[in-house]
């Protein structure tokens, strides 16, 4: 279980996230939704300290427990441990131009992580194995599609064997006819219990693999529940007027 609690972050003098409380559950699927400047973005971001909250916790309750009190000063210790438990993907994908794809995967596990090199090719090359892409390994970033490449920002965020993977919007920088290998791959990680939060407005994968959906709104959440909940029953006149304007 990871416990988020009372997230609290402005930028300058302007709160856009009012105490934000998220339990995630492991190998659950949560969904974020809501629109555009509702604070999903920046929410994704404070959970792996890319933003520092003013207040709040982050709580991992697993194997390595880890309390994050973001009211204290942090060490760089403790955002390190932090961001080795949260792997992140980008709507852009960032993958370094002049790196192959084998050597972008390997690139957090050797320099951040000072991991045997053999180990971490053979890891590699199963990972690259396991989003399809593992005859790309040689390859560089500019010779593979939008998608390809997202999948390898997926590949590279696994490397680091994270409890959690944070996904801001992965699909929405690609052509549509990339969009679906992409929520494909994320599929294959949820069915291993991959433990995932994701940002997106596909409402159909939303359907298909959350276990929870979170609609935001205004730097709070609004409303939680199963997909079912969300989409055919919401309570708050904020999620009704929502899910209206995606149709
Ligand atoms: P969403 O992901 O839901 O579109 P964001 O988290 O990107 O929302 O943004 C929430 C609010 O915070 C917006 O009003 C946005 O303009 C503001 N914001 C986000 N990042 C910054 C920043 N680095 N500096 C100032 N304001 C920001």
């Amino acid at each position: 279980m990871i416990t988020v609690q009372n997230i609290r972050k402005s930028f300058n003098k302007t709160t856009v996230l009012h105490g934000v409380n998220l339990n995630i559950k492991k190998g659950n699927i949560v969904v974020i939704l809501g629109p555009s400047g509702s604070g999903k973005t920046t929410f994704l971001r404070c959970l792996n300290a890319l933003e520092l909250p003013e207040q709040g916790s982050i709580d991992f309750d697993s194997e390595n427990p880890l309390h994050i009190d973001f009211e204290k000063k942090l060490s760089n210790k403790d955002i390190l441990t932090l961001r080795r438990k949260c792997g992140m993907v980008f709507q852009q994908y960032h993958l370094f131009p002049h790196k192959t794809i084998i050597e972008n995967i390997m690139e957090g596990p050797i320099f951040v992580q000072n991991r045997n090199i053999d180990i971490v090719r053979l890891e590699a090359l199963s990972l690259l194995k396991k989003i399809g892409l593992e005859d790309k390994a040689t390859l560089y970033p500019y010779q593979l599609s939008g998608g390809q490449q997202q999948r390898v920002g997926i590949a590279r965020a696994l490397a680091i064997k994270p409890e959690l993977m944070l996904f801001d919007e992965p699909t929405s920088a690609l052509d549509p006819e990339l969009v679906q290998d992409v929520l494909n791959t994320m599929k294959i990680l949820a069915n291993e219990g991959q433990t995932m939060v994701i940002v997106t407005h596909e409402i159909q994968f939303a359907l298909d693999v959350a276990d929870l959906v979170v609609v935001m709104d205004k730097g709070e959440i609004v409303e939680q529940g199963t997909p079912q909940n969300i989409f055919i029953n919401p309570q708050h006149e904020r999620t009704r007027s929502f899910l209206t304007r995606l149709k």
